[in-house]
């Protein structure tokens, strides 16, 4: 057996599409349940109109994460509570937080979603499938176990952090596949070492997933290296359930989105358009298969493109490119546009160069600077003054090649740079704008 459901992963791409309209329609028609919908659709003149093919999707509204606060907390919400048996909440940095709201229905559906890109990724009945994330309110530590109890394998929900209780679990129960973000993955090998271990001998590990936060190919290329094992891109975000949006195949080569569950357009962020195939722009999702919180034209803010082609392992779902940056994590300094990941990209494939860095823009006498602490690896951070300062000289000119600014490079021992709890913050914008 290849497919988790092989005859909704391979159906071909009209049958597809014929799926999509009907499903469309039964989600417009259901979201005039929900209030902020039916007010919206009445304004606007579509209260009951229906479409006619796919392509109508661009004549609808975008939903915003701005709409969905502003509806705090039951604005989107299309049945009465006694249908709701789960919610979850991503916590705000300004005003209200967001909450999505479940059905039996939409648990199962999504849990469903999650098996299959597990099983995509290829993940087993048999394996032993520790979950490294945050249980609680977070879509990644239900999100996953869920997924992993449906797919059938042993689950240990280890939660997050802790690093050598993870190791202990592990070892105690012959972990064979995790699922962490990959920010930990760095720390959590070196209390491998620590403990005199090494994850590709002293442990069953097999595979594993990771997710949640952008990270570059050089990235993940590390976390291969340092484990000895496949590392899976996982994509998902709250409002769209959380885990189980786009997974990687075997191939590792994009993420195949599920449009049986998601009508997935990438569009210009600037002008709203859509873009080609191929090109980049801001990924908009419409569930398709959501009963109690169905969100139209959803504006995700991530960058990303559609990956033209068909993907050798057979299914028909169109892969995505991974994340490259936000259409609003992008900075502006002096002029230039600037993607966090850019900079990642230089500095992890420079071979002395840590596990962690950090961007700080700062205003100094009038002028945009940006700062970037760049931990150095253990071996490398040993007081050779001539070595550190050509370092620092060649990290500098990449950077600048790269973004066309010229940063101050501060180079700093490994583990200095506080970590975030969960997901890592790396960019600290203080100027006064
Ligand atoms: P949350 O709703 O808190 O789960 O956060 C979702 C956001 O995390 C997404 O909109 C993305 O910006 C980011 N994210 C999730 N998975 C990935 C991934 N595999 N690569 C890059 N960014 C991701
Ligand atoms: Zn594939």
């Amino acid at each position: 057996m290849m497919f988790w459901e092989k005859d909704f992963e391979t159906l071909p791409r009209k049958e597809l599409k014929q799926l999509q309209l009907a499903r469309l329609n039964k989600t417009l028609s259901n979201a005039q349940r929900a209030p902020y919908y039916r007010q919206l659709f009445s304004e606007n003149g579509r209260s009951g109109k229906m479409l006619g093919d796919v392509s109508e999707v661009e004549n609808l509204p975008f939903t915003t994460k701005q709409h969905l606060r502003e509806n705090f907390p039951y604005g989107f919400l299309t049945l009465p509570q006694k249908e709701i048996i789960r919610l979850h909440s991503s916590s705000g940095t300004t005003g209200n937080p967001t909450v999505i709201f479940h059905s039996r229905h939409d648990i199962d559906s999504w849990a469903n979603l999650v098996a299959r890109s597990l099983f995509c990724a290829g993940v087993r009945d048999t394996d032993v499938f520790q979950n490294i994330a945050g249980y609680g309110l977070f879509t990644g530590g239900l999100g996953f176990q869920y997924g992993i109890e449906r797919l059938g394998a042993l689950s240990i929900p280890a939660g997050a952090g802790n690093s050598l209780r993870q190791i202990r679990l592990m070892r105690d129960y012959g972990t064979t596949a995790i699922h962490t973000i990959p920010s930990y993955l760095g720390r959590l090998y070196d209390v491998f070492r620590e403990e005199g271990l090494d994850p590709r001998t002293d442990t069953r590990l097999r595979l594993m997933v990771i997710g949640a936060e952008p990270h570059t190919e050089e990235q993940r290329q590390r976390i291969q290296e340092m484990y000895g094992i496949k590392a899976y891109n996982s994509f998902g975000l709250s409002e769209m359930n959380g885990p189980g949006v786009a997974f990687e195949c075997e191939y590792q080569n994009g993420l195949h989105i599920w449009e049986d569950a998601y009508f997935v357009e990438i569009v210009n962020p600037q002008t709203l358009k859509p873009v080609p195939d191929g090109e980049f722009g801001e990924l908009v999702m419409t569930t398709l298969d959501r009963e109690a919180n169905p969100l139209i034209r959803y504006r995700t803010r991530d960058i990303t493109r559609i990956i033209p082609g068909e993907c050798p392992c057979g299914r028909t779902h169109r892969r995505i490119d991974r994340i490259t940056g936000r259409s609003d994590d992008m900075f502006i300094i002096r002029g230039c546009n600037v993607f966090p990941m850019q900079i990642e990209g230089v500095l992890l494939k420079i071979p002395e160069v840590g596990d962690d860095y950090r961007i700080t823009l700062e205003n100094i006498n009038d002028l945009d600077e940006m700062l970037i602490d760049v931990e150095v690896k253990r071996e490398w951070f040993r007081g050779d003054l001539v070595f550190l300062d050509k370092l620092q000289k060649k990290i500098t000119h990449l950077i600048r090649d790269e973004v066309l600014v010229t940063p101050k490079i501060r180079l700093v021992e490994p583990g200095s740079i506080p970590k975030a709890e969960g997901k890592a913050v790396r960019v600290f914008d203080k100027r006064n704008k």
